[in-house]
């Protein structure tokens, strides 16, 4: 079966590129190994993976016509950011600082997959090959072929990596991937707390890992907890009433009780880069580019970015243009270079000197946020940077 291209990976960086090839005179194949072919369906009750939505990722979601269509009630806009380091070290900063109505959106990650799929599988350029796992990537001549376990080949000028972290397509076309595990894993929770966090998302840096509290609807909030492995385990192994206590009291108590609103989730954390996002007839994005820390909460905004540029690219070449050819393709590269390197190795250098346990660092970080909070330009750049990923 002939496609102009194959993404394999159909979660937000995937569906989101497919959505906004939708104008395009592109025919795409969308191939996910784990959706359901009518697109996923929302579980009752709350989703435990929330994440922070940049005002950049709000717009690009406007254009594809998917923002206005969330449920907005079950979305929260960051006013104010408060981060505490381990031994007195504080920054606060609020949207208008940074020249913005919110720093960021909190909201849940099925919400908005659902929504794309919706768009997605109504629109007449997308073929969905779903639930399918290629099987083989070959390739024919000026073509790539993906075959499906048990299924058709599929072939196309290019296909697309959209497929986390541990992508098929990055492995199958021999690209090379740096990867270092942090030795940390983030526990996922959400909580009703007994007093109202006023649109304020909190982050710890604690001795014990970085905890963050994002801002739902209503009383409640996303806990997201870095924490070295041992640490994690004994965390995941608590019983309900003592984790929420020990999550409440991890923030000061600032927002008095928890109750547990989902189960608790772990996932362990690497730090994910390659040389090139692109290799003839191949192109990465999202995870499958690059895993960072959840301590920045980009990751995701990243991928929308990525999916925008190569949706830009694809949607303004020529019909004479193979889309396929590395020289093109490295202009989808170029426009990706530097947000990703600058967010991934920031991310990463604060991660190392949070968890380093050296009484001098914990000085020197301490005594940093405290200089920043006094440097009304520099704590302005961090609003900008907490809401856009740019200085
Ligand atoms: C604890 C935690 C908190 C986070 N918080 C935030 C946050 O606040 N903000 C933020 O921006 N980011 C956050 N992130 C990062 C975010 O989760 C990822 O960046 C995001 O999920 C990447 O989306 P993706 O579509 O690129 O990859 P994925 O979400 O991994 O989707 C990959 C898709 O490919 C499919 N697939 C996989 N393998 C195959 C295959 N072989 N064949 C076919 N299909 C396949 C899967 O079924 C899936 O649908 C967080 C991450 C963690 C772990």
């Amino acid at each position: 079966m002939k496609f102009d291209l194959i993404i394999v990976g159909g979660g937000l960086t995937g569906a989101a590129l497919a959505v906004a090839l939708r104008a395009s005179r592109l025919s795409v194949a969308l191939v996910d190994s784990a959706i359901p072919a009518r697109g996923p369906v929302k579980a009752p009750g709350w989703d435990a993976r929330i994440y922070a939505y940049t005002p950049a990722s709000a717009r690009f979601l406007q254009t594809l016509g998917i923002w206005d269509r969330l449920d907005h009630a079950r979305l929260c806009a960051v006013e104010r950011m408060q981060i505490h380091g381990d031994a007195g070290g504080r920054l606060d900063f609020a949207a208008p600082d940074g020249g913005f109505s919110e720093l960021a959106w909190i909201g849940e990650a099925d919400l908005l997959l659902c929504e794309l799929w919706e768009s997605l599988i109504r629109q007449h350029n997308v073929t969905v090959f779903a639930p399918a796992s290629p099987a083989k990537l070959a390739r024919s001549g000026e073509a790539m072929e993906v075959a499906l376990e048990n299924g058709p080949t599929l072939s196309a000028s290019l296909v697309v990596g959209a497929d986390g972290r541990d992508s098929w397509v990055r492995q199958s076309a021999a690209i090379p991937a740096r990867v270092r595990a942090y030795g940390q894993r983030a526990i996922v929770a959400n909580f009703r707390t007994s007093r109202p966090h006023g649109q304020t998302a909190h982050q710890w840096f604690r001795e014990d890992g970085v905890l963050a509290w994002l801002p739902l609807p209503g009383e409640r909030i996303s806990l997201v907890w870095s924490a070295a492995d041992e640490t994690a385990a004994a965390l995941m192994a608590l019983a309900d009433d003592d984790f929420c206590r020990c999550a409440a009291s991890a923030g000061e108590g600032l927002l008095g009780d928890f109750a547990l609103e989902t189960p608790r989730a772990a996932f362990a954390l690497r730090f994910m880069r390659v040389d090139s996002i692109v290799a003839p007839r191949i192109a990465l994005a999202g995870d499958a580019a690059h895993a960072i820390h959840p301590l920045s909460g980009h990751g995701i905004n990243l991928g929308f970015q990525d999916a925008r540029a190569l949706a830009e690219l694809l949607a303004g070449a020529g019909a004479w243009q193979d889309i396929g050819e590395y020289g093109f393709l490295r202009r989808y590269a170029r426009a990706r270079a530097e947000e990703p390197f600058m967010l991934q190795y920031t991310t990463d250098g604060l991660a190392r000197l949070f968890a380093c346990r050296n009484p001098l660092a914990a000085k020197l970080r301490n005594a940093g946020l405290n200089f920043t909070a006094r440097l009304p330009p520099l704590a302005k750049a961090l609003a900008r940077y907490a809401a856009s990923g740019n200085i």
